[in-house]
């Protein structure tokens, strides 16, 4: 298995396994994110959509759990 220099704990770790549906986002984070902190991330992702109510449904809900993944793995905003 790859291991990945990872942005957010700072180790090489192994990468991410499987499709994330992240469009564009995921080949970066696939390429700066280990899997260990991907999965702290996807919990993480259950606390904040229960934390602000986020309707996935929505476009500012999706739009803000995204903003909320990029700081939580350390990851510059997209430009666009
Ligand atoms: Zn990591």
């Amino acid at each position: 298995m790859a291991l990945v220099q990872c942005i957010r704990c700072a180790n090489a770790g192994e990468e991410i396994v499987g499709p994330l549906y992240l469009g564009k986002l995921e080949t970066e984070i696939k390429k700066s994110i280990c899997g260990a902190c991907w999965a702290e991330w996807v919990k993480m992702r259950v606390m904040v959509i229960n934390e602000y109510q986020v309707n996935l449904g929505d476009e500012s809900g999706r739009a803000l759990v995204k903003e909320q993944m990029l700081s939580f793995l350390k990851l510059p905003k997209p430009q666009s």
